[in-house]
């Protein structure tokens, strides 16, 4: 076995890491302060991280992307972890798996322009009736003769302010859902209110309407009723990427600031770091970081040799996310009264790091996914002989 990174994964990791810190970590406190990211700084950021091949990078290489493999995205977006979201869409893009599904006219009209970061998609599956069960949705697509007539709400759609086109999930029958592409500015389609957050300051979460919005029959994403199953599939490897390993980023980082300060601050004529107590806290989650860092890249490493890891991935969405909590909670712990002030960001990581045990499937769906397929097939364990 080699754990090893090669040059060009080294040198990959080093230029995100160093964009991350001169472009776009600089401009975090003043998208806490404001709310948002002003258009002319994002443009500028999308521009530079065009121009150095940083956007679209998990999109294969034929069609514009990166064509990096599982395991190099993922370690691309465990550096992302240590930016805001907001930042990561705009330089980085979140360009859907999903996507790859086009066919014929669609990948010049939806895919190609979403790899080239000329069009933006938000990916729009939940409602107010159905999340965790996102099967149960209301939203509907009946067909007509000029395609389809899409009807229904969803919400907490992120970054649907900027977005150009959108992946809708909807019913085509009663036990059938099929997915859509559907472009702001059609009539019947109005976007609704910013949904404001716990955390994640910048990026808009948004209200989508469609009444009775005539879809081409180009809008639909692969075959009828087949579109949500090809959606969750694709969406299986983004789970990992975007909460596994960003946990595992952010986590990181929550860390390195909290070993700053507790080799900074001293109290009883001390580095806080000496006291025995502090320094559980430290190796809890110097521990834990990399009990979930090797998850993942389990995780890439089986996809990459066209393994299926399902339930590997269901293991990292609820172990990378809780540990990011369990770590961010500490760190705040170990900053004292600082940790709950604003003035340092340690306090903006823990409202940030909430969100990672509730979306892409919540933990509790997830633990359901692992102790169901355990009781059918036998625990997952990792075993390096099968
Ligand atoms: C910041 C943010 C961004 C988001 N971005 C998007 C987006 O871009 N696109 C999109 O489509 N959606 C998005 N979502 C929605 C997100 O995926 C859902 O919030 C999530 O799936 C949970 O659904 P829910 O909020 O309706 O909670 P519910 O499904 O109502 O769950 C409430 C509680 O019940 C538990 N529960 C539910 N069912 C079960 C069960 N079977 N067994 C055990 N416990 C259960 C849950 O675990 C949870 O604790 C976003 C949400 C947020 C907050």
């Amino acid at each position: 076995m080699d754990f090893s990174l090669n040059d060009e994964q080294k040198m990959m990791i080093e230029t995100v890491r160093r964009f991350i810190a001169e472009e776009l970590q600089p401009l975090e406190d003043e998208i806490e302060d404001k709310g948002f990211l002003d258009n002319s700084k994002a443009q500028a950021i999308h521009d530079k991280a065009k121009a150095l091949g940083l956007y679209g990078m998990n999109m294969p290489a034929e069609l514009g992307g990166g064509g990096l493999s599982n395991m190099d995205r993922i370690l691309c977006e465990e550096q992302f972890g240590h930016t805001s979201d907001i930042l990561i869409r705009r330089a980085f893009g979140n360009v859907y798996e999903p996507l790859l599904h086009c066919k014929g006219e669609q990948i010049e009209r939806w895919l190609k322009p979403a790899v080239a970061g000329t069009r933006t998609c938000a990916i729009t599956i939940t409602e107010s009736g159905a999340g965790s069960d996102a099967a149960g949705i209301k939203t509907n697509a009946k067909k007509n003769d000029k395609g389809w007539v899409l009807n229904g709400t969803k919400h907490f759609i992120s970054d649907g302010e900027w977005s150009d086109f959108f992946l809708v999930s909807a019913k085509t029958g009663e036990k059938e859902i099929s997915m859509f592409m559907v472009d702001k500015g059609l009539a019947g389609f109005t976007v609704g209110k910013d949904q404001k957050m716990m955390g994640l300051r910048g990026t808009p979460h948004l209200e989508l309407f469609f009444d009775n919005v005539q879809l081409e029959d180009a809008a639909l994403l692969g075959e009828v009723g087949q579109g949500f199953k090809l959606a969750m599939g694709a969406l299986n490897v983004v789970r990992l990427a975007q909460v596994g390993a960003r946990a595992v980023g952010k986590a990181t980082h929550v860390c390195e600031l909290m070993l700053n300060w507790a080799n900074e601050r001293k109290q009883f004529g001390s580095k806080i770091g000496d006291f025995q107590m502090v320094q559980q806290m430290i190796a809890d989650s110097v521990i834990e970081i990399n009990a979930a860092r090797w998850m993942v890249y389990h995780a890439a490493w089986m996809l990459d040799q066209g393994m299926d890891a399902r339930e590997q991935i269901a293991m990292v969405k609820v172990h990378a996310a809780e540990t990011l909590g369990r770590v961010v909670d500490r760190a705040v712990q170990v900053f004292g009264g600082m940790g709950f002030c604003k003035e340092l960001s340690i306090e903006r990581y823990y409202r940030d790091a909430r969100i990672y045990r509730i979306y892409d499937g919540t933990s509790e769906i997830h633990r359901g996914v692992i102790a169901k397929s355990a009781m059918k097939k036998g625990a997952v364990l990792f075993d390096v002989n099968r």
